[in-house]
């Protein structure tokens, strides 16, 4: 080696390597950086970043702030670039039925109660099976990632299909497994349907996307035994409880016949109510429900479309707000009571629907309905420690919507924008738990076309099934 050779080797270990090593504990790795845009985090204050940036680690966000201090900080495997787009965290449809998609438009214009009776319950007893709670729900998964949902809690029956579903979808699912007093599609009495669903929870225990849950269909379907048994079950595994809780007036007025009390004081009554639970609808639900509510800490889920399409009433929203619940948003349906499975459609009629009812414009904001969407929803669903806002050790749920349409153009105030203007449709991609499942409007985990064909093949069997043409 020539003293020039050796000043070189020197100079590499001196200089240069030290330098790298440096650069190397500058920039930490992570996996994703989502840079530029209009970062909207939910977080405590409401903070909302101009030209911020999320960094994301496995499933997990790491690092929420401003752009250029992230870029300084941060290298990444893959980077999403969201300039002139807002960033949110995903939207949480805190209630619906999946697999129903397949039965989206099927008999519509009815009551609740004909619907559920005279239509839906034979239809299922006809054509619900594993093979179609998979098909349905790969449709709704397709469905619910485009309009930028990445978590939904719902109630059917092959529950563990929906799960296997949901998880190679890429979301993230509270997922329920129904008990009701006549044989289901699945199980046909209440043991099948504890030996299921026991099953089901032991199955996927420690998940990380998929939370198992334990759904008893509500208190007019399900006798106090059922509800009883069915909570144990899932208290004994930590899951949730999924229920349509004072949905509908006869149910609130049978409920005061049998029992003497409203649905929510039954159901406290008989040991249900707790800060596993999730309701459904809370429609009749006076000051009375609504403080036993808060108190048990259950969390409620509004669904704006559905009560309207079967005109049940109006959830008091504000008022369940005002007294603590915590009051998410959901679609229902997808088949009877709404017939899509649009979020952000609920966050805009959750807001005209209070206003209406009380003849108040004031009487629920642009930005109280996107809470409701976000970190409300996952109040509601008992998850606000893992979704719902964007802050550092929360999952890696974010969704990038455009602001480059003729309805999302001029902005004044990001939440009214949100809320009244920009559509589902304008969600461009989706992360979930750091997997990105849609870039740019092309689906990444799912087969859409299949999904949608098949979707036109079960309305051929169905319709002959119930002797339509
Ligand atoms: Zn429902």
């Amino acid at each position: 080696m020539t003293f020039c050779q050796t000043f070189v080797v020197v100079l590499t270990v001196h200089f240069f390597l030290p330098t790298f090593l440096l650069a190397q504990t500058m920039y930490r790795q992570v996996d994703l950086l989502v840079t530029g845009g209009t970062v909207v985090t939910m977080d405590g204050s409401r903070t909302i970043l101009d030209d911020g940036a999320v960094a994301v680690k496995g499933d997990t966000i790491v690092a929420v702030g401003p752009r250029p201090e992230l870029e300084g900080k941060y290298a990444a495997a893959q980077m999403i670039d969201a300039t002139g787009k807002l960033v949110l965290p995903g939207f949480i449809n805190g209630h619906t039925h999946v697999a129903m998609t397949l039965f989206r438009g099927l008999h519509d214009d009815v009551t609740l109660n004909d619907w559920l009776y005279k239509y839906i319950f034979p239809a299922e007893a006809k054509n619900v099976n594993e093979e179609f709670v998979r098909w349905g729900t790969r449709l709704a998964a397709a469905e619910q990632i485009r309009g930028g949902v990445t978590t939904f809690a719902d109630m059917y029956y092959f529950e563990d299909a929906v799960a296997e579903e949901t998880k190679a979808a890429g979301m993230r699912g509270v997922l329920g497994e129904t008990f009701i007093d006549f044989p289901a599609p699945d199980n046909k009495t209440e043991a099948e349907m504890l030996a299921y669903t026991e099953r089901f929870l032991k199955k996927w225990q420690g998940d990380p996307l998929i939370h198992a849950a334990v759904a008893p269909h509500s208190i007019y379907t399900c006798s106090r035994k059922t509800l009883q048994d069915s909570a144990a079950l899932a208290r004994k595994y930590h899951a949730p409880i999924l229920i349509h809780t004072a949905e509908m007036k006869k149910e609130w007025e049978d409920s005061r016949k049998q029992n003497g009390m409203s649905p929510v004081q039954y159901l406290d009554k008989i040991g249900l109510l707790g800060p596993d639970v999730v309701s459904a609808h809370c429609i009749f639900v006076d000051e009375a429900d609504r403080k036993t509510l808060a108190q048990k800490q259950v969390g409620c889920v509004h669904n704006p479309s559905s009560n309207m399409m079967i005109a049940s009433g109006v959830s008091p929203v504000a008022e369940m707000r005002a007294a603590g619940v915590a009051v998410g948003l959901g679609t229902d349906g997808p088949a009877g009571s709404n017939n899509d499975l649009d979020l952000m459609e609920e966050i805009d009629l959750a807001a005209k629907l209070a206003k209406i009812t009380k003849m108040d414009p004031l009487a629920l904001n642009a930005k109280a309905v996107v809470e409701m969407a976000t970190i409300d929803g996952a109040r509601a669903l008992h998850m606000e420690k893992e979704v719902g806002s964007l802050e550092p050790g929360k999952k890696a749920d974010l969704i990038l919507i455009s602001l480059d349409e003729p309805n999302a153009v001029p902005m004044y105030d990001i939440y009214a924008q949100l809320a009244y203007a920009l559509k589902g449709s304008d969600v461009e991609t989706v992360v979930i738990g750091g997997r990105i499942v849609m870039r740019d409007r092309k689906l990444l985990t799912l087969n859409q076309a299949e999904a949608m064909a098949k979707a036109r093949q079960y309305k051929k069997a169905i319709a002959a099934s119930l002797g339509m043409q």
